[in-house]
Formats: structure tokens, sequence, C-alpha cells
């Protein structure tokens, strides 16, 4: 194909194929309570995890289709050896014009500077506490320190547009919403906080722990004055605010105001499974035309139709239950998650 950027493919809803995670494992070093609860997990077996070829010839048939924009996540990505390598095969197709990355922090010090020369875009660092002790309790390891050398990192290698993002709940980190607004100023970041969703299905969800977008700009308007909404940017997630001296933050709010009709996302899994919304029961299986060397034309004509025939709006579904009260803790049944790890949240990214 030619390297025009083709007109993006539209799901039946008109929404763009325009965004693609790539989960590169469904491996951690940390625990967060809010995704991997549990002491064992089924891990997708080695053989059927991708190449970073086999991921970069995928990436190219989305791209031939619309996608631009490309974010590495897991998982912990930088668990995956040499990410940067995969970086800069993903950019060798001039139609991805933004690799990303979303972590957890723990390795970035590291990895920073070569995923910088290896012409990563932009940076998201998940971070929900600035307490060591907080940070334990959460993610079961005492990584604290190493996630604070990894930030500070991202700066001095060059890279701008730095992201932190912390999942705000009920009874955990409310009373943190300013120290890490001004924690990420410090860094010329901008942090962005992401209401606790009930994905996956062992993440201990449940509807009074959700630190609501209004909860958040209340509580930051008791405490700065006047908040501002900025203008919305299309298909974004997150809604931004400018505070009156001028600092930004967003808010991604997926529970309470779920953003489906404008969601150009779609997942594909370690594994190679093509997810066309987070909540989404089962996936489309790409590794398996792919390692039968199907013709290029024909994997782009399975996710040309699997695209086309997208009508998922997840968030907003779960939203109507809690109308009729039907809303309660996590999406699947445990038993359900143990038979297919595919469900959980760390194995399709956030
Ligand atoms: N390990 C990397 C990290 O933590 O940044 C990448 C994968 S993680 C699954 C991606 C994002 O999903 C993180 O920002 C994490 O906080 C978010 N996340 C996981 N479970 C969540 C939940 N139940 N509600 C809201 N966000 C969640
Ligand atoms: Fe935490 Fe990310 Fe690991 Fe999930 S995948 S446990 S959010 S670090
Ligand atoms: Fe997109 Fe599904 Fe999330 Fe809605 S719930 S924004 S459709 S991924």
């Amino acid at each position: 194909m030619e390297n025009r950027a083709p007109v993006a493919t539209q799901d039946m809803f008109g929404r763009p194929l325009k965004n693609l995670r790539l989960s590169v494992t469904d491996r951690c070093n940390l625990r967060c309570r809010y995704c991997m609860p549990e002491p064992e997990y089924v891990w997708l077996p080695r053989e059927d995890i991708l190449s970073f070829e086999e991921m970069a010839t995928l990436a190219g048939y989305f791209a031939d289709l619309g996608v631009d924009k490309v974010r590495l996540t897991g998982g912990e990505p930088l668990l995956r050896w040499d990410l940067a390598r995969l970086v800069r095969l993903l950019l060798q197709n001039r139609r991805i014009t933004e690799v990303a990355l979303t972590t957890n922090g723990v390795l970035l010090a590291e990895y920073a500077q070569e995923l910088y020369d290896a012409g990563l875009n932009r940076v998201t660092v998940s971070l929900d506490t600035l307490r060591p002790e907080r940070f334990r309790r959460l993610t079961g390891r005492d990584e604290f320190a190493r996630v604070l050398e990894g930030i500070e990192s991202v700066g001095k290698t060059g890279f701008t547009n730095l992201k932190i993002d912390t999942v705000a709940m009920r009874g955990f980190n409310e009373d943190e919403l300013s120290p890490l607004i001004e924690f990420a100023r410090h860094y010329q970041a901008e942090v962005r906080f992401i209401e606790y969703m009930d994905v996956g299905g062992a993440n201990e969800w449940r509807m009074d722990k959700v630190l609501s977008q209004d909860m958040i700009l209340d509580a930051l308007a008791r405490r700065y004055g006047r908040i501002t909404a900025l203008p919305e940017r299309g298909a974004a997630p997150a809604q931004r605010f400018c505070l009156p001296d001028g600092t930004i933050f967003g808010i991604i709010p997926s529970t309470t105001t779920p953003f489906c009709a404008q969601c150009d996302r779609s997942r594909v899994t370690a594994d190679g499974l093509w997810y066309l919304c987070l909540y989404a029961r089962s996936g489309v299986d790409l590794r398996k035309p792919l390692r039968m060397n199907e013709h290029p034309e024909h994997m782009r004509d399975i996710i040309r139709s699997g695209w086309t025939a997208r009508r998922d709006r997840g968030a907003e579904e779960r939203k109507a239950l809690e109308r009729v009260g039907l809303r309660d803790g996590g999406l699947i049944e445990i038993d359900r998650l143990r038979e297919d790890p595919h469900l959980e949240m760390h194995a399709r990214g956030g």
C-alpha cells in the first residue's frame, strides 16, 4: 500500500479506527489491588506471545486501515526485553505518526534514554500515591523510589508531554489530589485522574469506591478556587481543566460519564487477540491467520470487517445497569477469569 494516510475505517456508529493499544506482555512487576489483586494468575502461554516483528506487521495492517497512533501497554511493557526495538520497528511505518508508552515507571530510569533515542513520542507513568507506605500497600511492592527515579529520568532524556495517570479512589487517595497536581507541575507533567473502572473481574471494584469527576472538581475548587474546563479535544478520553494559576490537569470520567460515543481505540493482547472494547468478553484471533502467513489483503479484511461491525459501548452499558441497580462488583466472575486470562485488565492493557 502507498504511504498517503488512508481514510479511517468506520464502525457501525461512525467511529474511526484510529488508536491501537498494543499489550506487549501480560506480566507485571507490581500487583495493584485494582488490577491484579489475586495471588496467582494464569499467564498467556509463552509460545503464543507475538514477536516484535509480528506485532509490527499487525500494526502495519491496522495502519493501512486508519490507525496512526499506537500505545504500548501491558502488563508492564518495560518487562519486555529491548522494547526500544519495537518502537523503531513501528516507526518505520510512515503511517504510524505516534508511538506512546504507558508504564508503571519501575524500570523507566533504566530504559528512558534508549526509548527516547528510538523515537518514542510520549510517556505516561501510572502513579496513584506519593506516600511510599501507601504505594506498598496498593501495589504489594516496595518500588516507590524507583518510580520516582523513572519520572525524573523522563525530563532528563528530552521527552516532553509527560503524563501522570492516577486512578482516583475514595477511601484511598482522595486526600492526594492536590499533592499529585503539584508533584506533576514540578516535573512539567500533566496529571490525569481516572475514575476507578469495573473492568476485569478481580479488581475489588465497588461504586462507593469511585471518586467521581464531580467529587474531584468539588474538592479541587475548595482548595484552589474557580476551575475552568478547557475545550474538548475530539476522541481524547480526558476532559482537561485549568486552575486559577494556569496549571492544567485532566479527568478521565470513564465510569460516571463514559465517552464511548467518540471511542476510536481498540486493543491487541500480547498473544494477538483483538478486542474492540475494554469491556468486550471475546476478541478476534489475529495470531492464527498471521502465523499461517495469510495474505495481507486477507488480514486487512479480517480487521476491516471486525471494525465495520463494531457496536461496542461497554462503559455506557455498565452505566445503564447502574440505573436499574444491577451494577455490582467487578465485570466478570473469578472462575471465568481463571479460564480466560484475556479478560483481565493486565492482559488487554488499560
Ligand atoms: N502496567 C502499566 C501501568 O500500570 O501503567 C500499563 C498497563 S495498566 C493495565 C494501564 C492503566 O490501566 C494504568 O494507568 C492503570 O492504573 C489503569 N487501570 C488498571 N486497572 C484499572 C481500573 N480498575 N480502573 C481504572 N484504571 C485502571
Ligand atoms: Fe498495576 Fe499496571 Fe501492573 Fe496492572 S498492569 S498491576 S495497573 S502496574
Ligand atoms: Fe471505548 Fe469500550 Fe471504553 Fe466505551 S468502554 S470508551 S467503547 S473501550
